[in-house]
């Protein structure tokens, strides 16, 4: 009796050689790949011009000042919910994009995908393509293979290093931190990051590529519970391309019934994630329209009729109209717009002033010789406004009463203290709030500390707080 072998839970991962293909679609990827990776790369370089003292970096990530500069936005650590907004933003945006369209985003415009094409090209620029580079892995050393292998893993590394270089230029004034990193002076958490990233970008793009897609990334799996029957996905027709024939002589005889599909594999041989679209829809996929090239560059070779594999949706498979509006796209594209709409009109209207009044406890109030009773403050004033401006501090609620500054000798005509604030600037402030003996009641006094701006009265900020007497 033979002892049955335990079979392994894990497949051998085989190496994919995906071919190079040109097309349609793979140019519309290009001008996508060149778009991002244009926009990655170069926006730290982008000067954007601020007031004084402000950094002139467009887009700017001040992790020690608490603040993101984004051209002339800039948010506050009191904006942070925004993050959490923007990232379930992002998430619908996900959702409607993949109701509507399938793993558009996976196929078009994952950091994976985008970072994975530049380095297969790269491969492809020193070991040309699917069948140079499948010879040269099965070949002996040679001083040749070693060059390439070496010059190709450089590049790549190079790419990893500006992945990661480009990164942390958004978290530091970028020109500075470039001469830095020249001579050597760049911060220990720029140099880790930097390492961490150029290792990262080299594995996952370079050596891992589809596992990421495959096995890694969640989206490939949960993005099943956002699909329906109308969402986009590339499909082979097997109703055109069945029985498919290689066959060319069987193909032209008139009497064989053969399908479309002259089973030259090209389709399989240029999928990034090694797959063979003709055996139906497979997670897989990442709908990036490379085997639509591939066929229709053999079609038009042999002046056949197109289209055997297309974007389309498993409705239009079965005869049917895609429904582009449906209701879950219809509620995936209202809360997005909803959230977007609360973005902007959060950002459009937040207030560019805020005003935060501590009250001293210790003491809770001081008699002076002439009986009057003084309650000390510390007030902190945040300017979010792109230039500097000049405030005056007033309180309602207490009769007969003075208020002073410490520091601060300006006043306008009714006698309020004038407080000037930088731009972006949190300042504060001690007060000495005082109230006369003859107006003096006994207990607390509610009071509201205002602060207007001198130049524009609808800005202003108020503070509700209390007055403490014997
Ligand atoms: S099957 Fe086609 S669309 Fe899907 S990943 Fe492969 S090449 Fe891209
Ligand atoms: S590329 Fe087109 S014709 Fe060739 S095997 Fe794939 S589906 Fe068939």
């Amino acid at each position: 009796m033979s002892e049955e072998q335990p079979s392994s839970l894990y497949s051998d991962w085989k190496k994919i050689y995906p071919r190079y293909q040109t097309g349609f679609f793979r140019r519309l990827r290009w001008s996508l790949v060149a778009l991002f990776l244009g926009i990655y790369y170069f926006l730290p370089a982008l000067r954007w011009q601020r007031a004084e003292g402000l950094p002139d970096q467009a887009i700017l990530f001040d992790l020690p000042a608490r603040k993101f500069y984004f051209f002339d936005l800039v948010i506050w650590p009191q904006d942070i919910f925004l993050l959490a907004v923007i990232l379930i933003a992002a998430a619908l945006a996900l959702f409607f994009m993949t109701a509507l369209a399938g793993r558009i985003f996976c196929g078009y415009m994952c950091f994976q995908t985008v970072w994975t094409d530049l380095f297969l090209y790269v491969e492809k620029l020193f070991e040309g393509n699917r069948k140079q580079r499948m010879k040269l892995d099965s070949s002996e050393w040679t001083l040749h293979k070693l060059y390439v292998k070496v010059a190709k893993h450089l590049v790549w590394l190079l790419i990893g290093m500006a992945t990661g270089g480009a990164f942390v230029f958004y978290f530091a004034d970028a020109p500075t931190l470039f001469w830095q990193f020249l001579d050597g002076t760049a911060p220990i958490p720029a140099w880790f990051t930097l390492i961490f990233l150029t290792i990262t970008t080299y594995i996952m793009a370079g050596i891992a590529r589809e596992q990421v897609c495959i096995y890694m990334c969640p989206y490939a799996r949960f993005q099943g519970a956002m699909f329906d029957e109308d969402s986009l996905i590339v499909a082979y027709h097997p109703e055109l391309g069945e029985p498919r024939e290689s066959n060319r002589r069987i193909r032209e005889n008139k009497e064989s019934k053969t399908g479309l599909c002259i089973d030259c594999n090209a389709c399989v041989t240029v999928c990034p994630t090694g797959i063979d679209i003709r055996d139906g829809q497979q997670y897989e996929c990442i709908t990036c329209g490379s085997c639509i090239d591939a066929c229709n560059t053999v079609k038009d070779r042999m002046h056949m009729k197109n289209e055997l594999i297309r974007y389309t949706s498993m409705r239009e498979i079965q005869g049917e109209k895609t429904r582009w509006f449906r209701p879950r796209v219809l509620i995936y594209g209202t809360l997005l717009a909803v959230f977007l709409g609360g973005i902007a009109v959060y950002l459009a209207f937040r207030p560019p002033l805020s005003l935060n009044v501590i009250k001293h406890r210790q003491p809770i109030y001081i008699t002076q010789s002439d009986g009057s009773i003084q309650n000390n403050f510390t007030i902190r004033i945040l300017n979010m406004h792109t230039q500097a401006r000049t405030f005056s501090l007033e309180v309602d609620g207490l009769a007969n009463s003075s208020l002073s500054v410490v520091a601060i000798n300006k006043f306008d005509k009714q006698n309020r203290p004038l407080i000037k604030v930088a731009s972006g600037a949190v300042m504060t402030f001690t007060i000495y709030l005082k109230q006369s003996q003859n107006s003096l009641k006994s207990g607390s006094q509610a009071i509201t500390f205002k602060l207007i701006a001198t130049d524009d009265p609808e800005i202003e900020d108020s503070y509700d707080s209390k007055f403490m007497r014997p």
